[in-house]
């Protein structure tokens, strides 16, 4: 039963949700968010005295559409940079992408990523089964050893067999063999990829940027209202703490697989397809430090096991506006999973030890640190992810549920494509 007198509602306030909320072409929906402030995964806090992002986010998109309405809305300039990002491997720096910038590495580890070139089968033959078999073949046996499996078990924190190849494209840089060996014989920069040039809010974090969507949405936004379940027959959202939303249509930005246990009425299939879907989550170790002499770098990657983090985000160098604070912002992205455990005792203790190791930062100058839990960070992309999510966001749209976003659709993209899944959803709503 459809009542059209009832509102349109949108169960979340990241990207995705705003972004649906600004592109329906009416005012009748109201936007929920179970968090105390919008903008979910691009969110930005302060702590002792620097800002910090829920992981390290800059803004950039093959979007001429997406940058043009940001750009619009955003109530700060942008602030445009060459990404300044780096490896930290075998006690010393390279640039990233790690396979265009062997050159510095010791000669042996040179030598060993060189030789593996040689057993390199790209395009040929049947298609790679898994990202372990993926980088196999199309690095050999040295990155991949030194750098590209390590790096992406820690990233994952799944096996690496389980996972399908399908998104590598798009982000993992894939230099030509002869851009690999000239990066393996002289130092060069190969910024040939397409976040090498990013942006952030000339003030504030990055969670500005989608300010101007915010404003635009107004006092149609609730925060604090925690969705727990959606009742078809009644076409009715219930929240946690009681009130109830009856709707037109529904737009849901949560994770799909909590939204399938929150939906009663569906069919028997799609609990178990839910039940299949992999993400990861992540602890975030924020240090808030003396900011004098801080290394000018935006990221360091680290594939040593050894060192509790994959990925250092050095988030005061986003901007100008961040630097001059008095306190910079060091973030640590830790991968945990069911199926790899992560001690919280002691983390932040670890990673301050690793980071001086890095030899990036003085014991001395940490004056705060802060363990920040994301329980959904990045959908993980298994052989049963296609079928399933498929699968499910059928059935929910037959139900009268149109999903979007990075959880919403089980869809490894970022905040860019987020918005343009919640456009599309408006449309959908709206047909
Ligand atoms: C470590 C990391 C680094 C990233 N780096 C970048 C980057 O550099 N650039 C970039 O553009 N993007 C980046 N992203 C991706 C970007 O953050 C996401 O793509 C984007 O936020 C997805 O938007 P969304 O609206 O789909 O989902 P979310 O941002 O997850 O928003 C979903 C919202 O739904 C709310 N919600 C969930 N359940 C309920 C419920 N039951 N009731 C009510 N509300 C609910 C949540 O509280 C949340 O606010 C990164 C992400 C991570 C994790």
């Amino acid at each position: 039963m459809t009542r059209s007198s009832d509102p349109v509602v949108i169960v979340g306030a990241g990207p995705a949700g705003l972004s649906a909320a600004y592109h329906l072409p009416h005012d009748d929906y109201i936007v929920l968010e179970a968090g105390a402030e919008p903008g979910g995964l691009c969110r930005s806090h302060e702590f002792g005295g620097a800002v910090f992002d829920v992981g390290g986010h800059a803004f950039f998109t093959r979007h001429p559409e997406v940058r043009e309405l940001i750009g619009r809305l955003c109530p700060v300039e942008l602030f445009e940079q060459p990404r300044s990002a780096w490896v930290y491997s075998h006690g010393t720096y390279v640039r990233y992408p790690f396979q265009s910038h062997l050159h510095g590495l010791p000669t042996d580890v040179v030598r060993e990523c060189l030789v593996g070139l040689l057993t390199v089968v790209r395009d040929k033959g049947l298609p790679p089964t898994s990202l372990a078999d993926w980088i196999e073949r199309t690095f050999g046996d040295g990155i991949r050893r030194h750098f590209l499996e390590p790096y992406n078990t820690k990233l994952w924190a799944h096996p690496l067999r389980e996972i399908t190849p399908a998104w590598t494209g798009q982000r993992i840089v894939t230099p030509d063999i002869d851009a690999i060996v000239a990066g393996a014989l002289e130092p060069r920069h190969n910024d040939d990829y397409v976040n090498a040039r990013v942006t952030y809010p000339a003030d504030g974090g990055f969670s500005t940027l989608y300010q101007g969507f915010v404003k635009h949405v107004g006092e149609r936004l609730r925060c604090g209202v925690h969705i727990d379940r959606i009742d078809l027959d009644t076409r009715t959202a219930h929240s946690s703490d009681g009130e109830d939303f009856p709707f037109s249509r529904l737009v849901s930005t949560m994770p799909l697989d909590l939204l399938v246990e929150r939906v009663n009425g569906l069919p028997a299939g799609s609990a178990d397809a839910a039940r299949r879907l992999r993400h990861n989550s992540l602890h975030l170790v924020n240090l808030a430090v003396d900011a004098e002499g801080v290394t000018k770098r935006q990221r360091v990657y680290v594939a040593d096991p050894e060192v509790p983090f994959h990925k250092l985000v050095l988030n005061s160098n986003s901007s100008p506006a961040l630097r001059a604070r008095p306190r910079f912002g060091i973030q640590a992205e830790v991968s945990f999973s069911p199926l790899k455990h992560v001690e919280i005792d002691g983390l932040a203790e670890r990673v301050v030890a690793a980071v001086a190791g890095m030899g990036l930062v003085d014991p001395g100058a940490v004056r705060e640190t802060e363990v920040c839990t994301v329980p959904y960070a990045y959908p993980v992309h298994t052989s049963d992810t296609t079928a399933d999510r498929e699968y499910l966001l059928g059935t929910l749209l037959e139900a009268g549920i149109v999903c979007a976003g990075r959880f919403g659709e089980w869809l490894y993209i970022n905040s860019d494509d987020a918005v343009l899944r919640g456009k599309k959803a408006a449309e959908e709503v709206c047909a």
